[in-house]
């Protein structure tokens, strides 16, 4: 129909009423209204972060070392393990996942990463794996309650950072042995060299760039030239591992790589005839876990709000409670409404990547660089409202901001997040 078409003849009453008295048990297409199996997880979920996580925030940060109890009690009610993280994924609408990372760390950040780090590995497995190697590899991720396991996903390098195409680590197969042999420097790592299974993304032909990466699985127990650099000191998420790994001729068995030798080299051949690659190795892992890591902004960003708040209705200058100035009540307004457009990207992101609709948009980049840079926001306007409180460790919203900031850098930074969506919505190739 054209735009000097006329319009069908309706009668626009009996339309409109039809509309209205939609009857009930009609199924509606679009809803945003949570299921009860996902309200009870949230809640769950919602009852440890309050009762066991928050707790223990404070402590575990000024420690920065590794809450092992905590996520211990995790494992034990089921929160972190290979079923609880299979449930979660499970949800035909994407959005358990989504709601979980959001309550576990409202909680704590720190905490949250050292439960939730394993799942950038697992994420790993389970996209580039075989049958074979998720039913092997996915568990030994996490261990059992009794013997806990971490994972880790090794990517970054001290010069491949934003520009994952330069990673200098290498994997030469030795045809002889039938073993893959490792070579080079990973940096910032999240649990690296304390987990048992690490996922390495390393060059197998340095000329293709990124569409010449793998992903290897080195399980720490049994590769030989594998070793922890130093641990990382941080301004935030602190109770969160991070550190170096190097990997010096560390050999594996064949069968570590991620997806078989047979896909790799028929994969390598056609990007060397110039057709279009398949997924690159690391990319694709952060590909499906950015709306996941907006979530976890998203987690801080709430807690702040909820704090500050509290707190103006409470603190009283000039006779009044501070919430009754307009420049303090405007900005939680602003708060609650940042927060809350910031989690309709990130439940469409994740709807979009768990039923398999594209991101044509970057939706996905959208999501995590929204939900990033509303956390460090809200997280800094909370300090400004408890005013000199905020400035001190004796209040949480210091700790906020702190672990806040880290979601406008890792898994892309918020410039390379612009990238992605600019290049989305272009077409073009921009710099
Ligand atoms: C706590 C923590 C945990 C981490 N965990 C992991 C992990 O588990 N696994 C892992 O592999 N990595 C991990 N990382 C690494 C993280 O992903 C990188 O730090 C991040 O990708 C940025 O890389 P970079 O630090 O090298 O910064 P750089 O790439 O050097 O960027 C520096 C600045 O330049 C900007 N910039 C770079 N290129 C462009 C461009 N083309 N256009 C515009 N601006 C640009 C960036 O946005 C940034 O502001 C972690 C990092 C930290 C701090």
């Amino acid at each position: 129909m054209s735009a000097t078409d006329a319009a069908p003849a309706i009668d626009p009453s009996a339309t409109a009423l039809a509309a209205v008295a939609q009857p009930d048990g009609v199924e509606c297409a679009f809803s945003l209204e949570l299921s009860q199996d996902q309200r009870d997880i949230r809640d769950w979920v919602h009852g440890f972060a309050a009762d066991v996580v928050r707790p223990a925030a404070h402590e575990w940060d000024e420690r920065e070392e590794t809450p092992w109890p905590i996520i211990q009690e995790a494992a034990k009610i089921g929160l972190y393990g290979f079923e609880g993280l299979a449930q979660f994924f499970s949800d035909p609408t994407g959005l358990t996942l989504p709601l979980v990372n959001e309550e576990l760390f409202w909680g704590d950040a720190g905490i949250g990463m050292s439960i939730m780090g394993t799942a950038l590995a697992v994420a790993a497995i389970f996209g580039q794996g075989s049958g074979e190697q998720i039913g092997e590899w996915i568990p030994r991720c996490f261990g059992t309650p009794e013997d806990l396991k971490l994972a880790a996903f090794c990517a970054s390098e001290p010069n491949a950072g934003s520009d994952v195409a330069g990673v200098r680590t290498s994997a030469k197969f030795d045809a002889a042995a039938g073993e893959w042999v490792l070579n080079g420097q990973k940096a910032w790592a999240t649990n690296g060299g304390i987990s048992d299974v690490h996922v390495v993304i390393a060059s197998v032909d340095r000329e293709l760039g990124s569409k010449g990466h793998a992903a290897f699985v080195v399980p720490m127990s049994e590769a030989k030239g594998f070793s922890q650099g130093s641990k990382v000191s941080k301004h935030g998420l602190r109770a969160s591992h991070t550190a170096e790994v190097f990997l010096d001729d560390c050999r594996i068995p064949l069968d570590y790589l991620l997806g078989g030798k047979q896909k790799l080299d028929e994969r390598l051949a056609r990007v060397r005839e110039g057709s279009k690659a398949g997924t690159q190795a690391a990319m694709a892992t952060f590909e499906s876990s950015r709306p996941t890591v907006g979530a976890q902004a998203l987690g801080i960003a709430r807690a702040a709000y909820e704090y500050a708040l509290e707190y103006s209705k409470e603190r009283e200058q000039f006779g009044r409670k501070i919430i009754e100035n307009q420049s303090i009540a405007f900005t939680l307004a602003r708060m609650k409404l940042e927060i809350d457009a910031a989690r309709l990207l990130v439940w469409r992101a994740s709807w979009m990547g768990r039923t398999g609709v594209r991101f044509e948009n970057a939706e996905g980049s959208m999501s995590k660089l929204k939900a990033g840079e509303v956390a460090v926001w809200a997280t800094e306007r909370a300090i400004q409202i408890l005013g000199g409180n905020g400035y001190t460790r004796e209040f949480p919203v210091e700790r906020w901001h702190r672990d806040a900031k880290i979601y406008d850098i890792f898994e892309g930074t918020a410039e390379i997040q612009q990238l992605v969506i600019a290049r989305a919505i272009s077409g073009m190739h921009i710099a």
